[in-house]
């Protein structure tokens, strides 16, 4: 799993893996949030209604979920199951709650931390992306000092000073031969 604060830009590195690694697979999570502009249904995330999700949560088809910064994002179990079945490994892009209940649920996978270089470029990174309110962006960058707190409970931390390097440490770490099933990275 890959984890780690918001605006650390955990999405451009799992972005930059499809890209380039087309056969690494990456769980599309489902998410009450609207959707921004260049978002696809089915690719970036499965758009819900609350009562959609509701449904999701009562019918144990989640692996976690987490309510972050006021919408609901979760895992669907069933296509980790079917993957990781085939013996090939799952990368989950995912917040720190999340991570937390992964690790609680799957012992055996690997929690990976995306830092950013500093909190000056993180501060940056977040205020620059625009595609959010003020308001919304200081809710973030409170969620993401809580966040870069908890690295420590991680497995490894990779460094995003640059997209395509950290993008490859990732794939290293998911194609080890001593790496878990799964990797997970959190912002
Ligand atoms: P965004 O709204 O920027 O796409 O995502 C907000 C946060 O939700 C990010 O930290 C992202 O990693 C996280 N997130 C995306 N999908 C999931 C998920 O399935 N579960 C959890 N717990 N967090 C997710």
């Amino acid at each position: 799993m890959l984890s780690g604060p918001s605006g650390v830009g955990k999405g451009t590195v799992v972005a930059e893996v499809r890209r380039r690694y087309p056969d690494v697979w990456v769980s599309v999570s489902v998410t009450t949030r609207g959707r921004r502009a260049g978002e696809v249904d089915g690719v970036h995330y499965h758009f819900l209604t609350d009562a959609e999700f509701d449904r999701l949560v009562a019918e144990d088809g989640l692996l976690e979920w987490a309510e972050y910064a006021g919408n609901r994002y979760g895992t669907p179990v069933a296509p980790v199951r079917e993957r990781l079945a085939t013996g090939a490994p799952a990368l989950l892009e995912i917040e720190l709650q999340g991570a937390r209940q992964v690790r609680a649920r799957a012992p055996e996978a690997q929690l990976v931390f995306l830092a950013p270089p500093s909190w000056a470029e993180l501060e940056n990174r977040l205020a620059g992306r625009g595609s959010e309110p003020p308001a919304v962006q200081q809710r973030r960058l409170a969620i993401a000092q809580a966040e870069l707190d908890a690295a420590g409970e991680f497995d490894v931390v990779v460094v995003n000073d640059d997209v395509t390097r950290a993008a490859d440490e990732l794939v290293g770490l998911l194609t080890a031969p001593s790496s878990g099933r799964s990797v997970g990275a959190s912002e």
